[in-house]
């Protein structure tokens, strides 16, 4: 018999109907959900027929069945999944940012399981307010009047911006015209939040004159954004926040630090540059301080507003607020991550913060025993010094010195791929065409599912 041509193949597939009649798919359809079940089937009969007029053979009932099922199967996984991240960048703003601290994993469950206290307070038998949760820890870490914990510092930003100076001016340094990732550009917030922004000085040097000369009737603010992500150096000036909030307060104007990342702990301990932090810039005179929760804090998703008592007053009674409010949750998480802060325990328990600490001989160790488990797997693997990054626009340029394993393979960028379809998905990068692990973001408890991971890759080559 010739073969038969693509027309007769098309010809030969099973109607919609047919399919949905099948047991297998009738079962499904009782078990998940029958719309998802017939979208299941046009999609698997749409690409046969592709495949068909491309040349291949019409499947057999049950195969197209199988592919059936197996659609629908990865239509109910969901999308969000945990990554073992082995790129060695810490805050890597891809992969979610900051692992949690075991205690504030539990805290966030717990309130996410039942009910809490969130605005009930307990003494009095009424209705609360739920910025008391991270308030007096975050004024006791900082040295601050009065706190309010927004979705995420970008929030935060706008918030503040609508709060104070829609329909007026703020004052901020071209040097400090930024942009942050993910679209967040300082020009363009402003402009959303109502405020006019007022440009001075030039991309390296800004001098406090040069404030003071641009302030009119309509100046509501004078800003800085500190400049996480990168690094202007050479011939730089740049006014102080000192001159800043003097200058300010002289004219009767807030001054406002958008500082980013905010690290509650001194980076020059872990051999890094400094940080910028939050109670430097309150000792400095700022009135409003505005930084992440997810960044060097190394907590959940938040934006963390401090500042004057009479500023974050008004915040709270200020409209936007209420849109950009978090949940019990996250109230929970940052709080039992402040906590950490405030039992002087945080470069012990915050993942992030562990990270950074990490020794190169703790390093070594570690990257050491891969080797020997993927060696003997007949892997060609080997230790090299590396430097790891913080990443999430913290820390531009800085590097801590890292101990890595280079693997070396056939098809690098094909073994990255299949990394990434590992369940978990592993994430690794390359360098000079040997795949690179660094175990400084590879949680201890992640290890095991990593060297396995590796290894039945390694087999499939
Ligand atoms: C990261 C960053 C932001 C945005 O913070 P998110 O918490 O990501 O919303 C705003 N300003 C600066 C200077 C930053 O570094």
């Amino acid at each position: 018999m010739p073969p038969m041509n693509p027309h007769d193949q098309l010809r030969q597939l099973p109607s919609v109907d047919a399919l949905l009649q099948a047991h297998t798919l009738r079962e499904l359809a009782h078990q998940s959900s029958h719309t998802l079940v017939v979208e299941g089937v046009r999609v698997a009969l749409d690409a046969t027929r592709q495949k068909i007029l491309a040349g291949a053979d019409a499947p057999m009932l049950a195969q197209l069945i199988d592919t059936i099922c197996e659609w629908v199967g990865a239509q109910v996984q969901p999308s969000l999944t945990p990554v073992i991240n082995a790129t060695g960048v810490i805050l890597h703003t891809n992969l979610g940012r900051a692992p949690l601290s075991a205690e504030t994993l539990v805290a966030m469950r717990l309130a996410a399981q039942g009910y809490s206290n969130l605005e009930y307070d307990l003494v009095a038998g009424e209705r609360g307010s739920r910025h008391v949760h991270a308030e007096t820890i975050i004024t006791r870490l900082t040295g601050a009047e009065a706190a309010l914990v927004v979705n995420n510092n970008a929030a935060a930003v706008m918030l503040i911006l609508a709060a104070f100076a829609r329909g007026k001016q703020v004052i901020l340094s071209r040097g400090h015209l930024v942009e942050i990732g993910g679209g967040f550009r300082v020009p363009e917030v402003m402009q959303q939040s109502g405020a006019t922004l007022v440009e001075v000085g030039t991309t390296n040097r800004t001098y406090v004159a040069d404030y003071a000369r641009a302030i009119t009737e309509q100046t509501a603010m004078l800003m800085r954004v500190h400049s996480s992500n990168f690094k202007v150096i050479g011939f730089t000036h740049e006014a102080t926040l000192g001159e800043l909030a003097t200058l300010a307060h002289e004219k009767n104007l807030l001054c406002v630090d958008d500082l980013g990342s905010g690290a509650l702990l001194d980076t020059t301990t872990f051999g890094l540059a400094h940080e910028p932090m939050p109670q430097e810039s309150l000792a400095a005179g700022v009135d409003v301080v505005c930084f992440s929760g997810d960044k060097l804090l190394g907590g959940p998703q938040a934006g963390i507003i401090i500042g004057k008592r009479a500023a974050i007053a008004a915040l709270k009674k200020f409209p936007l607020t209420r849109a950009l409010r978090v949940d019990k949750v996250t109230y929970a998480g940052v709080q039992a991550t402040l906590l950490h802060y405030l039992k002087n325990e945080a470069a012990k328990k915050i993942p992030i913060w562990m990270m950074i600490a990490a020794t190169r001989a703790d390093l070594d160790a570690r990257a050491t025993k891969w080797v020997e488990r993927w060696r003997a797997a007949k892997l060609d693997a080997t230790v090299l010094d590396a430097e790891s990054t913080i990443g999430g626009g913290s820390l531009p340029g800085e590097t801590l010195p890292a101990r890595v394993v280079a693997v070396a393979v056939a098809a690098p960028d094909e073994f990255a791929k299949r990394l990434r379809g590992n369940a978990p998905p592993i994430i690794a990068r390359i360098e000079q065409g040997r795949v690179i692990f660094d175990p400084r973001t590879v949680l201890a408890q992640e290890e095991d599912t990593l060297l396995a991971g590796v290894e039945r890759i390694a087999k499939l080559q």
